[in-house]
């Protein structure tokens, strides 16, 4: 298996914020909040691994075969992108297992860097949240952000948000459930779950949502206005 990425970074004058972090660290959030707050376009790249794994799926494939999951990836549609079980436990495993497949990430990879070099609407800047926005789609970002926060916070977390979305799992279950999908996200060998060199670390353990705002707005403004 190769660990080469087919493409070279897209140039372009647009303001790049990378996003990155392991399952359910907040990056979502800040991500979004960041966008609205300077005006940039938003790209959850976790949406189009999971529709890759949601489609394999719903057409009765293993997430895990190559040949399957490539073929999804090549014929993504809009409405695959709006599918309503995106958002699920076993679409988030099936799409982790999607993520380790090479071809895979090839078919993502110039669309999330042509969003990040032309945002939507002609928006000056970009922010993406993902995996490896810092380290493989976006390297010249300038700015990274690495969001982490303690398992069992992570856990409270995303079991809340699950059962809110009326859905039943244990706590234990959703811990095991993320710590499983770090482990294969962080394992792989095509654009690992890493921080970037230059990224700058934020965990949110112990700050609110406003907290965790206001401190990678801190970051940001640190490092684009120093
Ligand atoms: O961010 P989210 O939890 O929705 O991502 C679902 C899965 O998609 C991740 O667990 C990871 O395997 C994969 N992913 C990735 N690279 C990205 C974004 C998501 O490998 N840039």
């Amino acid at each position: 298996m190769s660990a080469e990425l087919p493409s070279a970074p897209v140039s372009s004058s647009a303001v790049v914020i990378a996003v990155d972090g392991p399952v359910a660290a907040g990056k979502g959030t800040l991500a979004r909040r960041l966008a609205a707050l300077y005006g940039y376009a938003y790209l959850d790249t976790g949406a189009l691994y999971r529709a890759v794994g949601a489609k394999v799926l719903r057409e009765g494939g293993d997430p895990g075969n190559p040949v399957a999951a490539a073929a999804a990836a090549a014929g993504l549609t809009d409405a695959d992108l709006k599918a309503p079980e995106l958002r699920s436990e076993p679409v988030g495993l099936a799409a982790s297992k999607v993520a380790a497949i090479p071809a895979v990430r090839a078919a993502l990879l110039d669309y999330q860097r042509r969003y990040a070099a032309t945002p939507p609407g002609g928006q000056p800047g970009a922010v993406l949240d993902g995996r490896d926005i810092g380290t493989v789609v976006c390297p010249e970002a300038a700015v990274k952000l690495f969001i982490t926060a303690r398992d069992e916070v992570r856990a409270t977390r995303r079991h809340k948000e699950l059962i809110d979305k009326g859905e039943n799992p244990t706590y234990d279950q959703v811990l095991a459930d993320l710590r499983r999908r770090d482990a294969q996200d962080q394992a792989r060998e095509t654009a690992p779950l890493k921080p970037a060199g230059d990224a700058h670390l934020l965990d949110t353990s112990d700050l609110d949502i406003e907290a965790a705002v206001q401190a990678a707005q801190d970051i940001v403004a640190a490092v684009l206005q120093p």
